[in-house]
């Protein structure tokens, strides 16, 4: 799953990038509203954190210009404490949820893990597929009952095809999903990922559909 942080305070920003990695998440960053705006724009992004207060062009005008263009992606506000009139103009611009700041990191990541999780159509934060069982909080995997260990490439891939279940994802869109926009893109490394990833799983747990890419069957 691949995060853009919109956020000018540097260290703020730093941190909740950290903080996303930490969780296995690809993650791409700007500083100012220009920038935030082009990247949603031009990236296919799993879910967005915006702040509302950024230089050159402010978060609401940042999200209402997204949606105007037809951009869905699940967008988490920052907002300042006690502006009851920012969270109000921020929901009619189209934000999905906010936080008020300043926030504990594990409630950024917890509303976060809903509205990836929602925006997927999934209810709860457990995914099965067949005898796959995937919990999203923590990245924990287990196959039959029995835990496995995936390597955060691995859990990555795994965890977009089984939010994704039933549908075919191209190579082209899981590394734009999976990787940042410094990641070297070759479509060889996804190869190799998922040839790694089968051997952990059951087998045809992951079928390839020919010309098109990977799918994971629910049942
Ligand atoms: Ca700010």
């Amino acid at each position: 799953m691949r995060i853009l942080v919109v956020e000018d305070d540097k260290n703020l920003n730093r941190q909740l990038k950290d903080a996303l990695l930490e969780e296995g998440y690809a993650v791409d960053v700007a500083f100012d509203g220009e920038e935030g705006h082009f990247l949603g724009e031009t990236e296919p992004y799993d879910a967005v954190i915006l702040d509302i207060g950024l230089p050159i062009m402010d978060g609401i005008s940042v999200l209402e210009a997204w949606r105007r263009d037809g951009h869905k992606m699940p967008v988490l506000l920052l907002t300042a404490r006690d502006r009851w009139s920012d969270k109000v103009q921020g929901i009619d611009a189209g934000a999905d949820d906010y936080v008020a700041k300043p926030f504990h990191m594990e409630e950024i990541l917890a509303r976060l893990r809903a509205l990836v999780r929602r925006a997927a159509g999934h209810a709860s934060n457990e995914i099965i597929c067949r005898e796959v069982r995937l919990d999203v909080r923590g990245g924990r995997v287990s196959v039959d009952g029995k835990a496995i260990k995936l390597t955060s490439h691995e859990l990555r891939l795994l965890s977009y095809l089984m939010h994704h279940v039933d549908k075919v994802i191209s190579r082209t869109e899981l590394i734009e999903h999976l990787y940042d926009q410094d990641f070297d893109r070759d479509s060889n490394t996804i190869e190799v990922f998922v040839g790694r990833l089968r051997k952990k799983l059951p087998n045809d747990f992951i079928s390839t559909v020919r010309g098109l890419g990977y799918q994971i069957v629910k049942d």
